[in-house]
C-alpha cells in the first residue's frame, strides 16, 4: 500500500501534488530547496542554481479563469493576466488555504532518487536530501517529480559557427531580467518563443536596433481576443475540439491558419511558420506587431556565422557592429537527482511517459513525473488532474487497462528543447474519465441545462472537472455560472 509520498519541488505542480495526496489521505512530504513556494512564478534578481529564472515583466498567457487550481478560483479584482507577482501572491494563497506549508521542507534539496532493492516487491524509493550541509535519507513509498522544466538552459553554441571569435556579450534568455543595460546597444535575440519574443520587444523600448532571428517562425497570437475576451475563453472549448475532431484535416487546418492570422497576416511580417499546421504552442505576443511595424524590432532567418562584431544571416544578410546576443533557444530536461535518469529520458534526451506521466517501464506503478505535458492549455489544471490520476494510479485504482496512449518527444531547437504536446482537452477528458471526474454531459443536459451549454460552448475552465466524482467542489456548478462575471469585472 501507498502511504507515504515523496514530492519534489514546491512549484504550482508541487503543491498540486501535496493536495493530491492529502485528499486521498496519504502522507506527503515535499522537498523545496528554495526558502518559499512558486517555483518559477517566484521572482528573485538572480538567477539561481537548479530553480528556474523570469524576467521582471513577465505575464501569464493563460488568463485567470483558465489557469486556476479547479476549486480556488482568483479573486473577482485581479486581471484576466496577471503580472508574476500577482500570480505568486495567488499560489501562496493557494498554499495557505489548504493548509499545504506544514507538509513542506524548505531549504531542502533532493540529491538522489533511487529504486530500493526490493523495488520489483514493494515499489519504494529511498529519497537524499542535504539541509544545512546535513544529508538525510529517508524510504517512501511513491516519489512525484514537480521539479520544473524551465531551468537548465538549451544553448546549442556548436551550431552557431564562429560564436568564439563574437566579441560582443552573449548569454542564455534564463539570464536576461531587466531591459536598462542594454539601452543604446545593438541587440541580436535568437529563437521566436515566449521569451524570446517578450525580451526583444521590452528591449526595443531601450536598445538602438532589436534584431529577431528565427528558423522556423511561429503564430503569434493576441491575448486578447474577439471583442476583446481572452484568447483562451474562447479558443478552448469543448465544441471547438469536437469541431476539430470530426472535421477533415484539410478543413480543420485551413480554419486553423485561418485563425491564427485573425491579429495578423504573419506572412507579411516574415514570422509564418514553416510547418503551418502543425498545433505547436504559439506565442503570445500583443506588441511584437507593432514594433516591427514600428521598425524598431527587425525580423532574420537564421543565423548562419557569427563573426567577430557582425553577424551574417542565411539570406546571406549581415549586421554590423552588434554588441549583445540573447539566445532565447529554450531548455533541456533534466533530473540530476535521478541515480538512473534514464527511467524518465531514454536515449537522445527522448521522454516517453504512459498518459504524459508515468515512466513506462517500471515494474511498480510508483513514480509520477508531473507538469511536463504541453498543450495549448495552462498548467495548473493540467498539473492538478494529473497529480489526482496519478495518486489514484498510486493506490491501485486508477485505470490503467485503458488502450495505452503514450506521451514522446523529441529534441527540437528552438522554443521548448522537447515537448510532450497534445491536445488540451483531449488529454484532460483521458485523465479525468480514467477516474470518474470527466463531466457527464449527457446527464447535465438532463438534469442541469443551463450548466450544460455553458460546458460545451463555453470556455473548458479547471471547475468542470470538480463538477462530479472523487474530489467533487461545491463550488464548481457557481464558478462556471459566474466565470464572464468575473472576467469582466
Ligand atoms: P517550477 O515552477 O519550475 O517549480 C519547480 C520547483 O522545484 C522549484 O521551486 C525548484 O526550486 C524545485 N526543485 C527543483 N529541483 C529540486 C530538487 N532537486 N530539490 C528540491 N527542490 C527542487 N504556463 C502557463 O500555464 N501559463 C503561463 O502563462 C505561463 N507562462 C510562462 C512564462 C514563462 C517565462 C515560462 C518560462 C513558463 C511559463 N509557463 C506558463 C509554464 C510554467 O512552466 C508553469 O506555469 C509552471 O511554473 C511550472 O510549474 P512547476 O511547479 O512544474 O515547476
Amino acid at each position: 500500500m501507498v502511504r507515504r509520498v515523496a514530492v519534489v519541488g514546491a512549484g504550482v505542480s508541487g503543491l498540486a501534488a501535496i493536495k493530491g495526496c492529502l485528499e486521498e489521505g496519504l502522507e506527503p512530504t515535499c522537498f523545496e530547496q528554495s526558502e518559499d513556494v512558486g517555483g518559477l512564478w517566484r521572482y528573485t534578481d538572480q538567477a539561481e542554481e537548479g530553480r528556474a529564472s523570469i524576467y521582471r515583466t513577465v505575464f501569464t498567457n493563460s488568463c485567470k479563469e483558465m489557469m486556476c487550481y479547479s476549486d480556488f478560483p482568483f479573486p473577482d479584482d485581479h486581471p484576466n493576466y496577471m503580472h508574476n507577482t500577482r500570480l505568486q501572491h495567488y499560489i501562496c494563497k493557494y498554499a495557505e488555504h489548504f493548509d499545504l506549508l506544514q507538509h513542506i521542507r524548505f531549504k531542502t534539496l533532493v540529491t538522489k532518487v533511487k529504486k530500493r532493492p526490493d523495488f520489483s516487491v514493494t515499489g519504494q524509493w529511498e529519497v537524499v536530501t542535504q539541509r544545512d550541509g546535513k544529508e538525510e535519507t529517508a524510504v517512501f513509498d511513491a516519489v512525484m517529480i514537480c521539479s520544473g522544466h524551465h531551468v537548465y538552459p538549451n544553448l546549442p553554441l556548436t551550431e552557431f559557427p564562429g560564436i568564439q571569435k563574437f566579441k560582443g556579450c552573449y548569454f542564455h534568455s534564463r539570464e536576461y531580467k531587466e531591459p536598462e543595460k542594454f539601452r543604446g546597444k545593438k541587440v541580436l535575440v535568437v529563437g521566436l518563443g515566449n521569451s524570446g519574443c517578450d525580451i526583444a520587444v521590452e528591449l526595443s523600448t531601450v536598445a538602438s536596433q532589436v534584431y529577431l532571428s528565427s528558423r522556423s517562425g511561429s503564430w503569434v497570437m493576441s491575448r486578447v481576443w474577439d471583442n476583446g475576451y481572452p484568447w483562451d475563453m474562447l479558443v478552448i472549448t469543448r465544441f471547438r475540439t469536437w469541431l476539430g475532431n470530426i472535421l477533415p484535416r484539410a478543413l480543420s487546418d485551413w480554419l486553423y491558419v485561418r485563425g491564427m492570422n485573425r491579429f495578423f497576416k504573419h506572412e507579411n511580417f516574415g514570422l509564418m511558420p514553416l510547418n503551418r499546421t502543425s498545433r505547436k504552442e504559439p506565442v503570445f505576443n500583443d506588441d511584437l506587431p507593432s514594433r516591427i511595424a514600428c521598425g524598431v524590432v527587425v525580423m532574420k532567418p537564421n543565423v548562419k556565422e557569427f563573426r567577430e562584431t557582425s553577424v551574417l544571416f542565411q539570406d546571406e544578410t549581415v549586421q554590423d557592429d552588434v554588441d549583445v546576443v540573447i539566445f532565447a533557444t529554450g531548455y533541456s530536461y533534466s533530473y540530476p537527482f535521478m541515480e538512473d535518469d534514464s527511467i524518465i529520458k531514454s536515449r537522445d534526451n527522448q521522454v516517453t511517459l504512459y498518459k504524459g506521466i508515468l515512466p513506462p517501464q517500471l515494474e511498480k506503478p510508483t513514480m509520477a513525473v508531473i507538469g511536463l505535458v504541453q498543450s495549448l492549455g495552462p498548467i495548473i489544471p493540467t498539473a492538478d488532474l494529473q497529480c489526482r490520476w496519478a495518486v489514484k494510479v498510486f493506490q491501485g485504482r486508477g485505470d490503467l487497462n485503458q488502450p495505452l496512449f503514450f506521451l514522446s518527444s523529441l529534441p527540437q531547437r528552438y522554443g521548448n528543447s522537447t515537448t510532450l504536446q497534445t491536445d488540451y482537452i483531449t488529454y484532460m477528458d483521458e485523465l479525468a474519465s480514467a477516474i470518474g471526474v470527466k463531466p457527464n454531459v449527457l446527464k447535465l443536459l438532463l438534469t442541469d441545462p443551463q450548466l450544460a451549454l455553458e460546458v460545451i460552448f463555453g470556455p473548458c475552465s479547471p471547475y468542470q472537472f470538480r463538477l462530479m466524482g472523487p474530489g467533487k467542489w461545491s463550488g464548481a456548478r457557481k464558478a462556471i455560472l459566474t466565470q464572464w462575471d468575473r472576467t469582466l469585472r
